[in-house]
């Protein structure tokens, strides 16, 4: 069996973990994952609050997404094109968090 150590765990960490859990569909070769931190485990997201948490932006436009990031514009369009917007709210619909999108306040 594969180890594999995740040094981190906000949400980049445990999503990593997720995702290579699911990547790997054939249960006798499922890695043992670790989540090392130095602190609690998602401390980092208890300061969202009120019920609200903003998960992703809801732009589908890869392009015009990428656009927020200007020192990585071009890295994130293949980036966002193997997962965009619409896998973001799939995964967390999945999971059963529920999602609505509201106009920039
Ligand atoms: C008040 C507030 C509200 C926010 N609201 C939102 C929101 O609504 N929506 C949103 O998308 N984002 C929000 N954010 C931003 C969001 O919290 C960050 O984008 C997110 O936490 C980044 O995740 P990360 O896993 O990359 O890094 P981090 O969350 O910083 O996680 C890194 C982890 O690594 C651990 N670590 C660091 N160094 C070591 C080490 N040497 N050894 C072991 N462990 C270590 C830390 O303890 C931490 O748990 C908010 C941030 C703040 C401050």
């Amino acid at each position: 069996m594969k180890k594999i150590a995740i040094v981190g765990g906000g949400p980049s960490g445990v999503f990593s973990a997720i995702k290579i859990l699911e990547f790997t569909d054939n249960i006798a070769k499922k890695p043992e994952i670790t989540i090392f931190d130095n602190k609690n485990i998602l401390h980092t997201i208890l300061p969202t609050g009120n019920g609200r948490c903003n998960l992703c932006h809801a732009e589908y436009d890869n392009i015009e997404l990428a656009k927020n990031f200007p020192r990585g514009e071009k890295f994130l369009y293949s980036v966002f094109s193997r997962y965009g917007t619409g896998d973001t709210i799939a995964d967390f619909e999945g999971l059963g968090v529920k999602t609505y999108i509201q106009d920039d306040l």
